[in-house]
């Protein structure tokens, strides 16, 4: 198989990823089967957010090199649906652009995620076995 596929339930609150992402080499593709998710969406570090409702029987798509997005329940019910990605059946980490806040550069900038040699699990790598780095200024997390 060429792409991966998850089942996900978020509970209120809960989000999809930890911060504004996109991957250069896959699309996303997200069908939600029950509750509303938001998505909040941005061109490039800094830009003006983009924020849209996805609903039960919706989907939404991204394609790679799309804009940073992250995914999040702000409903006070269960959201639960499929996320899918093409291709590949597993992120590659290296391919995947976050938008952080740099303490270095004292703004939001475009981060570059690594897992470190050894890392038990590198598809969902503990956070103390990924280095974030700042792609102006090289700062890690
Ligand atoms: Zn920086």
């Amino acid at each position: 198989m060429d792409f991966a596929m998850t089942v996900f339930e978020l509970e209120p609150g809960e989000s999809f990823s930890g911060a504004p992402h996109k991957h250069l080499n896959q699309e996303e593709l997200f069908y939600i089967t029950e509750g509303t998710a938001t998505w909040h969406t941005k061109a490039d570090a800094g830009a003006e957010p983009e924020v849209f409702e996805v609903g039960a029987g919706e989907v939404v798509h991204f394609a790679a090199d799309d804009v940073f997005q992250t995914g999040v329940n702000e409903s006070d019910g269960v959201v639960k649906g499929f996320a899918m990605g093409v291709p590949g059946s597993r992120h590659e980490w290296e391919k995947a652009l976050g938008l952080v806040d740099c303490p270095e550069c004292g703004d939001e900038t475009v981060h570059t995620f690594r897992v470190v040699e050894g890392a038990a699990d590198v598809r969902m790598p503990d956070p103390e076995e990924m280095v974030i780095a700042c792609r102006e200024c090289g700062n890690e997390l």
